[in-house]
């Protein structure tokens, strides 16, 4: 496993922290509880504690989960949570559960690697 150089994976720590500041990503994504310190970098959502240990038990194919203060990012998955983030993806993850239809093809790069359909939304109802 090759090491990142620590200036790189400081400053993406520091990006991470002044994402988990922005209005929509201050609550989790699943349960809307203040300050989430976890996310889903292939899902591009930022989630508390509790809704992290459910997505760390759907298994890494479905949801990959890492901690914002404790975990080394990579490039590619700073890129990923960075492109998503809670809004687009709950717009997302939402119109599509409900509506069933096929995603437009801008998502169609994530839906790849995200397996679809995931019953996300239905573990906190
Ligand atoms: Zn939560």
């Amino acid at each position: 496993m090759s090491r990142q150089d620590k200036a790189t994976t400081e400053r993406f720590t520091k990006t991470l922290r002044e994402l988990v500041k922005q209005p929509e990503n201050k609550v989790c994504a699943d349960c809307k509880r203040n300050d989430p310190r976890w996310a889903s970098w292939n899902l591009g959502v930022f989630l508390c504690i509790r809704c992290s240990g459910i997505h760390r038990g759907m298994g890494t194919h479905i949801s990959k989960v890492k901690s914002v203060d404790l975990d080394v990012w990579t490039p590619e998955q700073m890129e990923s949570i960075q492109k998503w983030g809670n809004h687009r993806a709950n717009l997302y993850w939402e119109a599509h559960l409900k509506a069933g239809h096929i995603p437009p093809d801008q998502y169609v790069e994530h839906t790849h690697f995200c397996a679809l359909p995931l019953p996300v939304f239905d573990l906190t109802s």
